[in-house]
């Protein structure tokens, strides 16, 4: 199994996906919700590769029906061409289809499991058509089916087995019901069992290392893009966030605010109580804050140090003084003692500003207004919201 580095496990949030990884995942699956994410990854990561299996597969089949036709005597080739051609090649074209089609994309996992099913089946049906004619082809194809199956048509591990189990099973049934050479039958059924062996064995390995993959991509992208003490968004990704909002609301003429957070004589407070306190004080005040933007677009971030920001997207602009009342009543609401402050619990200063984005604009020119009004807010007294006017381009 691959080896996570302790470090980041230790840097990662309390997430499903770090319990995951600390608990392992050994029959391949993971609590409920993060099964369904990791299931969309696993889709999304593998159409190409499982349309590029579909076209050789399509392929592959149809060779093996000339292949059929020019080797086999006319009253075997009938029978194992019609099967080729009326059932495994068709099983394919389907999974093509919901490779290629949006609104079947969910069945696509479906479609490769029949396919596979159906390929399993109609190999063992191939082999037994040929006998009952009296013909003995040869079986080794089906060999390549198992491994096909378990390694390259990207099915989860617990299809896959399904898959060539069933058509195991129908293979040792189809061996004793036509298979007149016992020596012979002993052998294919051997060796069938053999390759279901070493493909179960690749296949779980492969799945579960995806699935390792998946887990680790998600904690690299929250290590990179959340703030480790308090779990908001760090600078990086209120930048990004600020860029994209701001493009959005061009498009859609609508408006963006921004709060400046800062809380009031922070330095005091770690004097007073030392910096595990300090620690504790600015997680609780980020947790507040985060309840405050709630909307798909809305954005809390530490800004740094004690500082915090709350991009809003399409405000009332009316209501942007009320807005940014709620942040310093709901810090206020925590009653954090703080007898070096004026009011004397913890409180937060904030500067808000507004703006309607214009061609040209950028998003800076809002977060210095904002980080204007905080300053001026701090001037006043502290503990107050100050929302400034709204930026030139704003009507
Ligand atoms: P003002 O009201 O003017 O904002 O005063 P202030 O003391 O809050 O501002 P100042 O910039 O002088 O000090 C900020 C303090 O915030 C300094 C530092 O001790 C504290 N601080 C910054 N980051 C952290 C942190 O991650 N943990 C802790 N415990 N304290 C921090
Ligand atoms: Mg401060
Ligand atoms: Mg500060």
């Amino acid at each position: 199994m691959l080896k996570i580095d302790p470090e980041l496990l230790n840097n990662a949030s309390l997430s499903p996906h770090r319990r995951a990884l600390e608990q392992g995942y050994r029959w391949l699956r993971f609590e409920d919700g993060l099964e369904q994410q990791f299931q969309a990854f696993y889709v999304q990561g593998h159409v190409a590769r499982v349309r590029m299996a579909a076209y050789v597969c399509i392929v592959l089949f149809a060779m093996f029906v000339i292949l059929d036709l020019a080797t086999l005597p006319a009253y075997v080739s009938i029978r194992t061409a019609s099967i080729r051609i009326g059932l495994i090649i068709p099983s394919f074209i389907v999974v093509l289809l919901a490779s290629y089609r949006a609104a079947w994309r969910p069945y696509l996992g479906t479609a490769v499991f029949s396919a596979a099913l159906v390929t399993g089946l109609s190999t063992v049906a191939v082999i037994g058509s040929a006998l009952d004619a009296g013909y003995q082809i040869p079986y080794e194809g089906i060999l390549l089916v198992a491994l096909f199956i378990y390694l390259i048509a990207f099915l989860s591990w617990r299809r896959a087995l399904l898959a060539n189990m069933v058509t195991l099973g129908a293979f040792v049934i189809m061996e004793f019901w036509l298979q007149t050479d016992s020596r012979a039958r002993l052998y294919q059924i051997v060796f069938m069992c053999a390759a279901n062996g070493v493909g179960a064995y690749g296949a779980y390995f492969l799945e579960h290392s995806m699935r390792t993959t998946f887990l680790v991509n998600t904690l690299l992208h929250e290590l990179a893009a959340l703030d480790g003490l308090t779990g908001l968004s760090n600078r990086r990704t209120l930048n990004i966030h600020l860029e994209r909002v701001w493009r959005q609301a061009l498009r859609d003429r609508q408006a963006v605010a921004i709060a400046m957070i800062d809380i009031d004589h922070f330095k005091r407070y770690n004097d007073r109580y030392g910096h595990a306190r300090g620690d504790a004080a600015l997680k609780a005040v980020a947790d507040v804050i985060a309840a405050q933007a709630r909307r798909p677009l809305d954005l809390t971030a530490r800004y740094g140090g004690e500082e915090f920001a709350v991009i809003w997207h399409n405000p009332v602009p009316g209501e942007l003084q009320a807005m940014g009342e709620a942040l310093t009543a709901a810090v206020a609401a925590l009653r954090i003692e703080h007898p070096d402050s004026d009011s004397g619990s913890l409180s937060v200063s904030v500067g808000v500003t507004i703006g309607l984005p214009c061609a040209g604009d950028d998003a800076a020119a809002l977060l210095r207004m904002a980080d204007q009004a905080l300053y001026q807010a701090k001037h006043q007294g502290r503990n107050q919201v100050v929302v400034s006017e709204p930026v030139a381009a704003f009507v």
